[in-house]
């Protein structure tokens, strides 16, 4: 059995006051029975994660990074390396987000790096992946997450495999008020698992949490991660009120 992982995804949102605030609540609000049973990771702003993770020191709830660059040190203006993040009391990093792939330009070669990269330097990492419209639209949905999980994988040994939460975030559904049906989330999770199968072995792949993400809200969340092999979330715009945040923690717990 899989402990779930919810993770809240900020983006380039907040001010500092606001990030320090947000996870002051989260970690007030974290209740005794669901810490023990959910895993929570919050991915602030690169500015923000010094005094998130200062805030959020002692508590349950880890601190992510929503991105790293994976070289240790050197000429990478506008970069941040992983023992910087190590340094401040990161824990795990976000690679592949959609964003990065389709806004920022990332290819699947880059993914692969700053993966391996991040479980080199002692990191979780959580690997997202999802199909666009179009690519759902001509049936090609689990073709694209199976490549973009052995890509991005590529190299990654099985014993690295139990420090990677892989996010399923269909891009389509992403900010958008679309998500998908708690049936299609499913049957891509599951696609996604026997993607993992093939490449790890069934005992592997069992252990490997699979998130949805996009749109997950408090009023969807339990249909989503009742699916067999929805093991958490990964939330964007309802990860920044805590109140709804923490609905979705309890509903996962
Ligand atoms: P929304 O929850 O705002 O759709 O964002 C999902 C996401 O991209 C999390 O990484």
């Amino acid at each position: 059995t899989r402990r779930p992982h919810i993770g809240g995804n900020w983006k380039m949102n907040l001010t500092l006051d606001a990030a320090r605030s947000l996870a002051a609540a989260l970690r007030d609000g974290v209740a005794g029975a669901t810490q023990d049973r959910v895993d929570v990771t919050v991915f602030p702003a690169m500015p923000h994660l010094a005094a998130v993770a200062d805030t959020l020191k002692g508590s349950p709830i880890a601190v992510g990074a929503q991105n790293a660059y994976f070289q240790p040190d050197g000429a990478f203006t506008g970069e941040t390396s992983l023992s910087m993040l190590s340094d401040l009391g990161v824990a795990s990093v976000l690679v592949g987000h959609s964003e990065r792939r389709h806004v920022l330009g990332e290819s699947d070669a880059l993914v692969n790096e700053k993966v391996l990269a991040a479980l080199e330097a002692g990191l979780d990492v959580t690997l997202a992946i999802g199909e666009k419209l179009e690519q759902r639209e001509n049936g090609r949905t689990d073709a694209v997450n199976a490549g973009q999980l052995a890509l991005g994988l590529a190299g990654v040994p099985a014993e690295r495999l139990a420090r990677v939460t892989v996010a399923y975030e269909p891009v389509w559904a992403i900010g958008t008020g679309r998500t998908a049906s708690p049936e299609d989330a499913q049957a891509a999770h599951a696609a996604i698992r026997r993607a993992l199968v093939s490449l790890y072995g069934a005992d592997a792949a069992a252990g490997v949490r699979i998130q949805y993400g996009g749109s997950m809200k408090p009023g969807n969340a339990g249909d989503l991660l009742a699916g067999a092999d929805v093991d958490g979330g990964l939330i964007g715009g309802a990860a920044l009120q805590s109140t709804d945040f923490l609905a979705i923690v309890s509903a996962a717990a």
